[in-house]
This record gives C-alpha cells, sequence and structure tokens, in this order.
C-alpha cells in the first residue's frame, strides 16, 4: 500500500507569528532560521521570538532545528538567548500551552532541536505561550463592565495603535486615603508572561474577593498594559516599529521615531506633576534564566526601606525565585551614550520616583526544575498585587 504524506509546512502569517527561512532537511526535518530583530543602527539583534504553525503533521515524528541564534546585548555579542534551558511551548488549539518534553541544544552551531510529534493536522510552537493584542483586547472588553476600572488612551503607535493606561480603584474613595500604585508589562513585545502575569493581577483587582476590595478601596492602580503593541502584532522582539528599544531611550525624547516612549513618560509626569502620589513603579520583563529585582539609582538610599520590603515579600509569599539579591540601577546602561536610560533611570533622572523593574526567568525554576506555566504566571500576577500594596502600606515614605 502506498501512503501520500501531505507535505509538511510552516507558516506564521498571523498576529504575532514569526519564522524566517525553512529548509526541509527531509520531510519531517526541519531547519528553520529564527528572524531575529536589530535596533535602529542594525546593533544589538536579538532572536528569541518564535511562534508559528505546522500543517499536515499529525502524528509525524518531526525534527525542528531552530537556527540563527546569536545576537548582542548593550553591544556585547553572545550565543543567544535560545538555549536548552528555554523550551519551546506546544499548542494543538491556539489556546492551551504545554512545554515541549524533548530538545537538544548544540552549543556549537548554536542550534536547538526539538523533538515533537503534533497530535493535530495544525499544530503551534512558540518560544513562550503568546500573548497579543487580541488577547488585551478582550481582557479590555471583559474589564470594562466593571465600574472600578478606567481606560484612557495615552497616543498611538508607530502604526497607529492605540497605548492605554488603565485605573483600578474604587472611584467613590476619595484618593487622599489612598496608596499609588504603578504596574508596567510588556515594554517588550517578546516578553509574553509580562502579559500574563499582569491579566492575572488584573482579573483579580477586579474580582469580588475581599482582598480585591480591600486593594481597590486602599489604592489607585495605574496599569501600563503594554508599550509595543506593533510588535505585538508583528511578532516583534524587543524593538519598536522604527527599531527603537523601549526599555531604553528614557532620556530622550523623540515622538516620531518612538511615540511609545513619548506616550507612556507623559502619562507618567503629568500624573506626578498634577501632584498626585505615586508610591512605587514596577516594570515587569522576562530574561531567559535570571530572575531579579531592581531599584532606582538611589543615590540618597532613600528607597532602601521599600526596596528591601518589596523584594522580602516577593521572595516569601510569591513564586518569585531570585537569583541574586536585591540591586540598585546605575545612572544608565550605556555611560556616554543618548537613548541609553531605562524606564527606572528615566524616571529617576526626571523626579526620582520609586520605579523598579523585575525579570523572571523563562526557564525552569532552580531546584525543582519546575517550568511556570500560564496558570502559575496568572497566579503570580495575583500574589504581586497584594505584595506591592503591603510593601508601600508598611514602610514610610
Ligand atoms: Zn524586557
Amino acid at each position: 500500500m502506498l501512503f501520500l504524506l501531505a507535505v509538511i509546512t510552516v507558516s506564521a502569517h498571523f498576529e504575532g507569528g514569526n519564522i524566517g527561512k525553512v529548509e526541509h532537511l527531509s520531510p519531517t526535518h526541519l531547519r528553520c532560521s529564527l528572524v531575529g530583530q536589530v535596533d535602529q543602527d542594525g546593533r544589538n539583534r536579538q532572536a528569541n521570538w518564535y511562534y508559528f504553525r505546522i500543517d499536515g503533521a499529525k502524528n509525524r515524528e518531526l525534527i525542528l532545528d531552530l537556527v540563527s541564534l546569536p545576537g548582542e546585548y548593550n553591544y556585547q555579542p553572545n550565543r543567544g538567548a535560545v538555549t536548552k534551558a528555554t523550551v519551546p511551548v506546544f499548542s494543538n488549539d491556539n489556546v492551551k500551552w504545554t512545554f515541549a518534553d524533548r530538545v537538544e541544544y548544540d552549543a556549537t552551531e548554536p542550534r536547538l532541536r526539538i523533538f515533537v510529534k503534533p497530535t493535530s493536522d495544525k499544530f503551534w510552537i512558540a518560544h513562550t505561550p503568546p500573548y497579543t493584542n487580541q488577547h488585551l483586547s478582550r481582557l479590555m472588553r471583559n474589564a470594562r463592565r466593571n465600574p472600578a476600572f478606567k481606560v484612557e488612551e495615552i497616543g498611538r503607535s508607530v502604526h497607529n495603535r492605540p497605548l492605554y493606561i488603565w485605573t483600578i480603584t474604587n472611584p467613590e474613595i476619595p484618593e487622599a486615603d489612598k496608596k499609588v500604585i504603578w504596574l508596567m508589562a510588556r515594554q517588550h513585545s517578546w516578553e509574553t508572561f509580562t502579559s500574563w502575569v499582569a491579566e492575572g493581577a488584573i482579573q483579580f483587582l477586579l474580582s469580588d474577593s475581599t482582598n480585591a476590595k480591600r486593594l481597590r478601596n486602599q489604592a489607585i492602580w495605574k496599569i501600563l498594559p503594554a508599550a509595543d503593541p506593533d510588535g505585538m502584532a508583528a511578532g516583534g522582539v524587543r524593538y519598536n516599529a522604527n527599531g527603537y528599544d523601549l526599555n531604553r531611550n528614557w532620556d530622550v525624547s523623540n515622538p516620531r521615531a518612538m511615540p511609545e516612549v513619548t506616550a507612556q513618560k507623559s502619562a507618567i509626569l503629568k500624573w506626578v506633576d498634577a501632584g498626585h502620589a505615586l508610591h512605587l513603579f514596577l516594570s515587569m520583563h522576562n530574561t531567559e534564566t535570571a530572575e531579579y529585582l531592581e531599584g532606582p539609582p538611589n543615590e540618597d538610599g532613600r528607597f532602601l526601606t521599600l526596596g528591601r520590603q518589596l523584594f522580602e515579600l516577593l521572595k516569601s509569599k510569591t513564586a518569585f525565585f531570585p537569583s541574586r539579591d536585591i540591586s540598585y540601577a546605575s545612572r544608565t546602561t550605556t555611560e556616554g551614550k543618548p537613548g541609553r536610560m531605562t524606564v527606572v533611570q528615566g524616571l529617576w533622572q526626571v523626579r526620582q520616583l520609586p520605579a523598579f523593574l523585575t525579570e523572571q526567568r523563562v526557564s525552569a525554576q532552580p531546584g525543582s526544575q519546575r517550568l511556570l506555566s500560564v496558570e502559575d504566571r496568572v497566579k503570580y500576577g495575583q500574589q504581586l498585587v497584594e505584595v506591592m500594596y503591603e510593601s508601600v502600606s508598611t514602610v514610610r515614605q
């Protein structure tokens, strides 16, 4: 009997999708190049976002080699962010994601080899569970039914997508009695887990639980859900549509090249310059294997107590598993070069704000070797807002 096997095809023509050249080494062995992304000067290449669909491979044993991984970070060359530690995720419905159970990493090329037997005719593979503008719109649509949720458009991206601030608070309680806490997700489009954490935080803050009511009564939550909707649509890595890193460039103003930084920074400054309080600001990021909390330059030591409190509470009450003690940023990431300040550094420079940055790893937790799923990240979002509130309510500022 002759079986005619369908040709296996790879595509990424959907929101957030991205894969480069695909070579068929055999009918079931594919070599897939990552596109990666470079900055406005063609430097700092990062190649760690892939999200593609495989058609026609149900129940066939496949080998997928991910290549073209090396890059640069802060102008230092590296072998790439995709390694054995970054376990790909699979889905047979583009909704629920599971971790791959077998990969091999060859450091010499370098190359990540994925062994997979798709369980459906359409099968999706990604670096981390995707979170696109569609996810964000759905979250916003549902949240808007709640009177404690307010949406404000603060500007537009390079490709004219709206940028938002979301506010969550009980509007019936006066502001003077409340703490003000800012939470920022997704400055970099590949870092999808920060969006899952933000979604968990928002769903919890809008829920009927007693703790959530308390957090709405006693705090104003200002959420910047996404800096780079263009990157989220196009399957970008860490730069906006013009190549600018949205977590650098907080010391320069160029609304044409990077309207996203301008919009977010203006919104924050508008808030504080109108006399509103800002007790804590946290920008969330993902890395491959490191996990940490970094505070503002803090040259006068005024946020050391707050930072220590936040760090210790995160460690003891959440899934935060730091790879080092809390640290404080220097004034810039690259001395003497404009456009190299992070949000933390930029906000310190202009208003000495208590802005922190946290990185959460995508690799397994040390010790347990557990990989944190979407559900774990959503739960972390709830824990995070509780701990942020506890930090600001127990530390005098
Ligand atoms: Zn980042």
